[in-house]
């Protein structure tokens, strides 16, 4: 048997996420792996072993046990294949690309909200406000996307253009990260993002189409029509894995290995739905990892309330429906505005309206022991229109 490093071997492509999951989920239970992968001379992984490979590959590991002739019998832990090699100590962070850049970002800061807390239970926030491009949650899929649909998409060889419908923040990511392989971005706005998130693209060099459709996920047939048409890339996050598998490889773990590093195992997780990405990894990762003891709720904005980056669960979610989630809660508008009022006032913090309603979505929960952790998704900077209105009815 041979250690050998995960990025050196080849692979058949990597199956459809739900063959992936039984296998990710198993390894997440047991941290373990007690056969090895069969490779050839040529160093190509056998068909046989590939969704082994590819689970291994998701759930972040650096190194591969291999064998030539057949499968050996092992016993090693995932923490012995690397676990927790997939964030860089780069500390004082030169950065060569915007790979670089993203990833000495991580771990994105685990914040402790005293205001929140009590003697019983500690409250968490995870600040994902503090990523570089869109200083929201979405510079990971927009970086995670972009590299893995460039290694797998044939057409990834010679397009020269990347269409995405967004509500703002992935728009942001995907054009930013998109100058590191030479790309240029036409980002479709749906008419209920704010209208100075056109003014942003514009600064950073991509073209915009306002569509007349309300929500994103109603324009993505017109981005495939156009991408197909001009033979651009499309990215389409509501329904790549590779948007599920950053948050599984990246967001979730790092949430663990934080709370591992104070003694800790959390008790609550509190998401905000878009697309579903990372409410949906963060649930499948405690899920298995620690079995019965996560409870993970998702947030989503009451019947017709409009919340930016956020969708009802009927709207239509690829990963929610593969995975566990305990609670959705129902918040309006004004009770994320409240919400994040009272993050920026009590705690110094300045989230945006999604990570308003995580807090909202908290004060409507009946009080658990432990540690709850609230993952907020951006920052308040880009809501001038929405907050300008609100203040001058809800403040005082
Ligand atoms: N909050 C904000 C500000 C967002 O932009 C998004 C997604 O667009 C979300 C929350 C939801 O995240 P996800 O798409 O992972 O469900």
């Amino acid at each position: 048997m041979e250690l050998m490093e995960i990025e050196d071997l080849k692979s058949p492509p990597r199956p459809p996420l739900e063959r992936l999951l039984r296998e990710v989920a198993i390894f997440l239970r047991t941290m373990k792996i007690h056969e090895t992968i069969q490779i050839d001379r040529d160093f190509n992984v056998s068909l046989k072993d590939s969704e082994k490979y590819h689970a291994l590959k998701i759930i972040g590991v650096s190194k591969v046990p291999v064998t030539v002739d057949g499968n050996e019998k092992i016993d090693l832990t995932l923490d012995e294949l690397g676990f927790r090699d997939n964030f860089p100590r780069n500390i004082f962070r030169v950065c060569r690309d915007h790979s670089e850049l993203i990833t000495s970002c991580w771990p994105t800061p685990l914040f402790f909200l005293r205001s929140f807390s009590g003697e019983l239970n500690e409250v968490w926030a995870k600040l994902e406000y503090l990523n570089p491009f869109s200083n929201s949650i979405k510079d990971r899929i927009g970086w995670y996307m972009l590299i893995d649909i460039l290694k797998n998409d044939p057409r990834g060889k010679d397009t020269k253009y990347v269409y995405e419908a967004s509500s703002t923040n992935t728009g942001i990511a995907l054009t930013c990260i998109a100058k590191n392989f030479g790309l240029r971005t036409k980002i479709y706005f749906p008419s209920s993002v704010q209208k100075s998130s056109d003014l942003y693209m514009k600064i950073l060099g991509s073209e915009v189409v306002r569509v007349p459709e309300f929500l994103t996920t109603e324009t993505i047939d017109r981005v495939k029509r156009d991408s197909e048409k001009d033979q651009a890339l499309h990215i389409n996050q509501f329904e790549n894995d590779a948007n599920f598998i950053t948050h599984l490889k990246f967001t979730a773990k790092e949430i663990d290995l934080q709370l591992e590093k104070i003694g800790k195992i959390p008790s609550r997780i509190i998401c905000a739905l878009g697309t579903s990405g990372h409410a949906s990894a963060i649930a499948f990762y405690f899920k298995n990892r620690y079995p019965g003891r996560v409870e993970v709720v998702g947030v989503q904005p009451a019947k017709d309330e409009v919340i930016p980056g956020m969708r009802r669960v009927e709207t239509g979610m690829k990963w929610i429906h593969m995975v566990e989630i305990d609670r959705i809660v129902d918040v309006t508008r004004v009770e994320a505005f409240k919400g994040l009022v009272k993050v920026a006032r009590n705690e110094g913090l300045p989230v945006g309206f999604s990570s308003g309603a995580v807090v909202a979505a908290l004060e409507k929960l009946p009080k658990i022991e432990g540690v709850t952790v609230l993952v907020m998704p951006d920052h308040v900077y880009k809501y001038y229109e929405q907050l300008e209105k609100l203040l001058s009815t809800n403040s005082n």
